[in-house]
């Protein structure tokens, strides 16, 4: 399969090239150059299939023809090592729980996928080639790449976060694994980690002193599998009986979770309507309403895995349907919510069926409960366990919820991590001597 860059002004890429590079030269995202529809026997029988059967025809239709059936298999069957079930929560509201696997976040999927097959790729070239993953992390990115890439062979990520500004739960879960991780503390912003990890992919001299590479959610490799769940998904509520007209609702921050579930729709998925909700952070709202896209400067939520001012994968869903607004409003519809009012929804939610939502999977809850319309029923992507927000969710719920045995076993670890200035000299002169 070839990819080709969403700007079109780049060759285009093997599989391989678009793992290795993550983004195009023109600084475009990557898309496959065919989205394959799955037969109807498939969705015929699909609520038959377990998870991981489910997932690897689906990764056929991607990957099939760029790597061998076995190898495939072990990697998709590998990658999912937990489950990603439906959960009731109202008679016409599912939670589609994403947060079972080591980080409790959705992006253990993407991150244990494109560690599998970046080394596949690693050892079809040979003995020898280690690659070096940077990684800029503002909390939960680096931890579910650290934790994917954990103990894989051949590969050495890097994990620059800033000093002070990341949350303790989330800081152990990247600071305390050793092996192959390496916690860089960095004496600034997020943004300076972004730098640091910009300018070392520009740098010559470093680029001839070790293979690098990056994680970042615009990887293919990292999107891609996420359309996975969205088939699971649909045949647990096909064996309830409840999949006629499903509607999906994604809360959305960079937009590369939906984007995987309208690749789905594309290869024949029945979902009936998708809903992308919103923190604060309304620019692809604003799109839906005017047609317009004006990125702005993100603002800081209580979501804050979804402030987002320029959400990269708007790119790809503007490719997918030729940039027709018409097109994109009728499959999609847009929900923004202020964080008194993702309060409200997790309060309410609570006492009225006992479960505990996160912030980010309350905006989706609510979405449906607004837009939901007779006939339909919903399913919203819980995208992170709530433990992961425990001192905000404890303070709005007054609970004092659980923290699941895995998160707890980080948290014994020690620390150990490398202090950094932000200064990009210190960090290269670090790199060439390691
Ligand atoms: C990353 C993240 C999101 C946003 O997902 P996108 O693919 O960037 O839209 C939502 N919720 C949680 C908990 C996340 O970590």
């Amino acid at each position: 399969m070839k990819y080709y860059s969403t700007n079109k002004q780049a060759p285009e890429a093997t599989l391989e090239k678009a793992v290795v590079k993550g983004l195009a030269e023109d600084k475009g995202l990557y898309m496959p150059e065919t989205i394959k529809a799955l037969p109807k026997e498939f969705f015929d029988n699909i609520e038959k299939m377990s998870f991981q059967e489910i997932a690897y025809t689906v990764a056929d239709a991607f990957f099939g023809e760029d790597v061998e059936a076995d190898a495939l298999k072990k990697i998709v069957y590998d990658t999912l090592a937990f489950d990603c079930p439906v959960v009731p929560v109202t008679d016409n509201i599912y939670a589609l729980e994403l947060f079972h696997g080591p980080t409790l976040a959705f992006k253990d999927v993407g991150a244990r996928f494109m560690a599998r097959l970046l080394q596949y790729f690693l050892k079809k070239e040979g003995e020898g080639n280690q690659v070096n993953v940077l990684v800029a992390t503002s909390g939960d990115t680096g931890s579910a790449v650290a934790n994917g890439f954990l103990g894989v062979e051949g590969i050495h990520v890097y994990v620059l976060y800033p000093k002070g500004k990341v949350s303790p739960i989330q800081e152990c879960q990247f600071t305390t694994l050793g092996k192959n991780i390496t916690a860089i503390e960095v004496d600034g912003v997020f943004d300076d980690c972004q730098a640091l990890v910009k300018a070392a992919f520009m740098d010559e001299e470093l680029n001839a002193h070790m293979k690098l590479t990056s994680a970042n959610s615009i990887n293919v490799a990292r999107f891609l599998p996420q359309s996975f769940y969205y088939f699971n998904a649909y045949a647990r509520m096909k064996a309830l009986g409840k999949a006629d007209e499903l509607v999906m609702c994604v809360p959305s921050g960079n937009f590369g979770n939906i984007c995987s579930a309208l690749f789905g729709h594309r290869m024949g998925l029945p979902i009936k309507r998708f809903i992308a909700a919103n923190n604060a952070n309304d620019i692809f709202y604003n799109y839906l309403q005017t047609g317009e896209y004006h990125p702005q400067p993100s603002k800081a939520t209580l979501a804050n895995a979804m402030d987002v001012g320029d959400p990269s994968n708007f790119a790809r869903i503007y490719d997918l349907y030729k940039g027709d607004h018409k097109t994109i409003t009728s499959l999609i519809s847009g929900a923004t919510y202020k964080d008194e009012r993702i309060r409200e929804t997790m309060q309410e939610c609570f006492a009225e069926t006992k479960y505990v939502l996160d912030p980010h999977g309350a905006c989706g809850y609510q979405a449906l409960k607004e837009q939901l319309k007779p006939g339909e029923v919903g399913v919203f992507c819980e995208t992170a366990h709530p433990a992961k927000f425990k001192e905000k969710v404890d303070e709005i719920l007054s609970t004092d919820i659980e923290i699941p045995q895995r998160l707890q076993e980080f948290m014994k670890g020690t620390k150990q991590s490398i202090e950094m200035s932000k200064d990009f000299a210190d960090f290269k002169n670090f790199l060439l001597n390691e």
